[in-house]
């Protein structure tokens, strides 16, 4: 599964995915970071590696397009981010039984994350447990944001390494979208108006609602301190593609994504990618899928704080009875979407 997650992350580029592992091909001998635009090789001659001294290990050169040795693999900011995503995904997690499921003695765990956050495990739970409670209606949870709240800060090393990971670093976010450029387009459709906003990186909002100006104004809130401006031309085949998903035949969205996203959140999102056009999956399949069966009211969060309508489609995700459950922008357009992929794929 991790493998899946890897090959997707090298057939589309994906930057984020740097510095987590490389990947190395048997007929030229060469390795490259997941983000290198040379040519897609063939999935049967891929391998992968967790740093590029493993794959040098085999035999593999590193790659002069994509340098992948600049980027370096840190192994203790990756056990600190997936020891935070553990605790965000069940607070109850003991020192214990994080150490047990990260496979590393308790005390190297301790000692790691204290040197690193600035605090110690079961002292961040504290915090997060204060700021949930402050807080609940705060989505998904911002890992990157968490820890910056639980006292860390000053190292600028994790910060680099964890805003790698997200589409858009934690401190622009906070500020609103300051400096970030974004054009958008907006377009009606036969389940309501549609906005599409992209920044320089890739599309960063998609969203439906009944009138323009509702999706203007949100698009705004979003992004307080962005410079936002309408660019119809530019966004063309954006929008082209996304409505003849909706209307047409279009099975599959290919568009490069700007989303902020912690990694837990990141990876709810790309198992929703592979559910195949016209099928459904439940949010118990994809907690199960995440290596996390319990993780399922986390799993249902992350549905619901996706901020790319379509592009990541979250429509098709429904409850376990078969009944549809909610969706960010109206259970009505839920169901004439999931109606409309249905008699698509009915129809070859
Ligand atoms: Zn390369």
């Amino acid at each position: 599964m991790e493998k899946e997650l890897f090959w997707n992350a090298v057939i589309s580029n994906d930057k984020r995915f740097d510095g987590a592992f490389v990947y190395a091909v048997g007929t030229t001998k060469i390795y490259c970071k997941p983000s290198c635009k040379s040519k897609p090789p063939k999935r049967e001659n891929v391998a992968f590696f967790r740093s590029p001294e493993l794959a040098e290990k085999e035999g593999f050169r590193a790659c002069l397009r994509c340098l992948p040795r600049s980027e370096k693999t840190d192994r203790q900011t990756d056990l600190v981010i997936r020891t935070c995503e553990l605790i965000e995904t069940d607070i109850e997690n003991t020192l214990e039984s994080l150490a047990e499921r990260l496979n590393v003695s308790t005390g190297h765990l301790q000692r790691t994350f204290t040197r690193i956050v600035g605090v110690s495990p079961q002292k961040y739970k504290e915090n997060r447990r204060l700021a949930k409670f402050k807080n609940e209606l705060k989505q998904g949870g911002e890992i990157v944001d968490a820890i910056y709240e639980s006292g860390f800060g000053s190292s600028s090393r994790l910060y680099e390494n964890a805003s790698r990971k997200l589409g858009m670093t934690p401190s622009k976010y906070k500020k609103g979208g300051k400096n970030m450029e974004i054009d958008f387009a907006i377009t009606t459709t036969k389940i309501g108006k549609m906005i599409v906003a992209a920044t320089g990186k890739g599309i960063c909002s998609v969203s439906l609602a009944d009138s323009a100006e509702d999706l203007l104004s949100a698009l705004k809130e979003e992004f307080p301190n962005a410079i936002i401006r309408e660019s119809d031309e530019l966004l063309k085949e954006f929008i082209n593609e996304i409505v003849e998903n909706i209307e047409g035949d279009n099975r599959a969205i290919e568009l490069p994504l700007d989303v902020r996203a912690t990694a837990f959140q990141m990876r709810v999102w790309e198992e929703l990618r592979k559910i195949p056009y016209g099928k459904t999956a439940t949010y118990q399949e994809i907690a199960a899928k995440i290596g996390n069966k319990n993780a399922v009211r986390a799993v249902a969060r992350a549905c619901a704080s996706n901020q790319v309508a379509l592009v990541i489609p979250c429509h098709r995700v429904i409850r376990s009875d078969g009944s549809l459950s909610g969706y960010r922008w109206g259970v009505e357009r839920k169901r004439s979407l999931l109606e409309h992929e249905r008699s698509r794929s009915v129809e070859t």
